[in-house]
C-alpha cells in the first residue's frame, strides 16, 4: 500500500480543508475530531507522509518518532487532562477500522472512558 496524496489528513495539513487547530509547528499539527467521542477528542499528526504508526515507526528516523510522541505528551498536558486521565489510540490496518490512511494519534479524555473495549473484562 503506498500513500495516497489526496487523504483527508493530507488535505488538512496542506491547508485545503479546514480544521479546528488546537496545536502546530513545522513537524506537528493537532485538531479536534469532527466527530468527537468524548469532551476533549484530539487528532495528533506528523506532518511527513506516514500511512499508520506500523510505517511511521519503520519509515521515520528515531528522533522524529520521540519528539513526535513528546509533542503528543506536551499537547495532553496542555489540554489540562494529565490529572484526570487520558487515553491514546492509534489504529493500524482494517481490523483496528483505521479509517484515515495518515498516520495519527487520537488523544481522548474529558470524561471517565471506562473499559478499552465495550463489553470487556475492565469495564465498570
Ligand atoms: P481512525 O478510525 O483512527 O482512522 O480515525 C479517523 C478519525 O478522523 C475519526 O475519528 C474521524 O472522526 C476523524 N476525522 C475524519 N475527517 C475529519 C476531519 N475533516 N476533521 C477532523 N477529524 C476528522
Amino acid at each position: 500500500m503506498s500513500y495516497d496524496k489526496n487523504n483527508i489528513f493530507a488535505k488538512i495539513i496542506k491547508g485545503d480543508i479546514p480544521c479546528s487547530k488546537i496545536y502546530e509547528d513545522d513537524s506537528v499539527l493537532a485538531f479536534k475530531d469532527i466527530n468527537p467521542v468524548a469532551d476533549i477528542h484530539v487528532i495528533v499528526v506528523p506532518r511527513g507522509e506516514y500511512i499508520s504508526f506500523n510505517d511511521f515507526c519503520l519509515k521515520a528516523g528515531s528522533e522524529i518518532v520521540a519528539s513526535f510522541f513528546k509533542r503528543v505528551q506536551k499537547i495532553a498536558e496542555e489540554l489540562n487532562i494529565v490529572d484526570s486521565g487520558y487515553r491514546l489510540i492509534m489504529n493500524h490496518g482494517s481490523d483496528a477500522s483505521q479509517s484515515v490512511d495518515h498516520f495519527h494519534v487520537h488523544i481522548i479524555g474529558g470524561k471517565a472512558l471506562g473499559g478499552l473495549i465495550p463489553g470487556d473484562i475492565y469495564t465498570r
